[in-house]
């Protein structure tokens, strides 16, 4: 669980496969009480978090830029990168995304998307459908720029 700066860096972490939920506020109280009901780790740039009382894990992000608090996140918790898990998750509501039919999607996809993609999945929230296309490359690049040694 990360607080509402750190908007960034969940998507990071959802685009890799980990169920991870943004706080909509600043961390706080009821922050850790949410974590600690669930079971979460905590991740916040609020250097005071560290001083409340909480018995979960919490790792305080140092740096501003996403690349770097994402290799940060993967060395301290030695985060183990699942190739079949990448790209399973809506960005958007954390939802575990569901493979549909191509047929299902024509309507639903660019046409030439339709033409070149095989595979697609969809958010079982939003409904949105997501397929292996420009945005899923530039997500490999950044990851190999900045996360090359953690890649499967
Ligand atoms: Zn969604």
């Amino acid at each position: 669980m990360t607080d509402a700066s750190l908007g960034r860096l969940a998507k990071w972490l959802r685009l890799l496969g980990y169920d991870t939920v943004v706080f909509p506020q600043e961390a706080g109280r009821t922050l850790l009480r949410q974590a600690e009901a669930e079971g979460r780790i905590v991740l916040t740039r609020r250097k005071d978090m560290i001083e409340r009382q909480f018995s979960g894990g919490l790792f305080l992000i140092p740096h501003g830029d996403a690349g770097r608090q994402l290799n940060e996140v993967i060395e301290k918790y030695s985060l183990k990168i699942d190739g079949k898990k990448m790209f399973g998750i809506c960005l958007e509501c954390n939802e575990k995304l569901h493979p549909v039919e191509r047929e299902e999607v024509r309507d639903l996809v660019p046409p030439y998307v339709f033409e070149n993609c095989a595979e697609y999945n969809q958010c079982p929230r939003c409904l949105k459908i997501f397929w292996m296309g420009t945005h899923q490359r530039n997500a490999l690049r950044f990851m190999e720029k900045h996360i090359p040694s953690h890649l499967p």
